[in-house]
């Protein structure tokens, strides 16, 4: 299958899932995760009308993809070191995976020309000891302790839920990230807006986006895993 195949099915199924909930399907972006693809693939998906490109590793999104930096919304979805925050902002636009002060800190020391960077709280809703991510209860005194960081935009709150055969399994995790969401979003922070969601990965995406999803991280369903065979 071709990636505009892939995206063209993928398109098919977002609205679907959107008319169940009654949701616009332009109120929902698709990253394509390029991670386990060449560049010629991830020029592909570009080409396709993919906007976004997301990638978990520092040296993979900037030496491999130098050439189309240009031509995406970049969002790093990978864990962060404070040493290689300043490599990550020079690269990325959106950064899905803040789940420390010292990262937050880190960025506003770096940043230049008043520049602010769009960050996602990352959230480990299920508890799950191999996913990364604060818990629940930690995530509102987390993200008011941001506010001194000016550099530091909070959109949003991301998860990565289980992999499990049947997605329904996972509902309750999106459903509970979007209340959590919903809650932080109803304060009203100036540095943190909180109106982003990013969950709903290539097994669970429509369940993700029927619980309230603006951004789906799509990897193996759209653009393949080539790398991990
Ligand atoms: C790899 C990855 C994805 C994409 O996974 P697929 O299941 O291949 O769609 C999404 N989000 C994160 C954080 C990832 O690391």
């Amino acid at each position: 299958m071709s990636v505009v195949n892939n995206l063209e099915e993928i398109r098919t199924r977002i609205a679907q899932a959107c008319h169940k909930v009654d949701r616009n399907p332009n109120d929902v972006t698709i990253v394509a995760v390029t991670k386990y693809v060449s560049i010629e693939t991830a020029k592909e998906a570009l080409k396709a009308g993919i906007t976004d490109l997301g990638e978990n590793r520092l040296e993979e999104g900037m030496n491999k993809f130098d050439d189309i930096k240009h031509d995406a919304t970049w969002h790093f979805i990978g864990t962060l070191q404070s040493r290689k925050v300043k490599e990550m902002i020079h690269a990325f636009d959106f950064v899905h995976s803040i789940e420390r002060e010292s990262i937050a800190k880190e960025i506003e020391k770096r940043v230049e020309d008043g520049r602010t960077i769009s960050a996602f709280v990352q959230v480990n809703v299920t508890g799950e000891e191999s996913k990364s991510g604060l818990t629940p209860d930690e995530v509102l005194p987390f993200i008011e302790k941001l506010a001194e960081y000016k550099a530091v935009r909070i959109v949003g709150l991301m998860t990565m839920a289980p992999h499990v055969e049947d997605p329904e399994t996972v509902r309750p995790a999106f459903r509970a990230l979007r209340e959590l969401q919903q809650e932080i979003a109803s304060k009203n922070f100036a540095h943190a807006p909180c109106t982003e969601l990013s969950m709903g990965m290539s097994n669970d995406y429509e369940v993700a986006i029927e619980e309230g999803a603006t951004y789906i991280r799509l990897g193996s369903c759209l653009v393949g895993n080539e790398k991990k065979g």
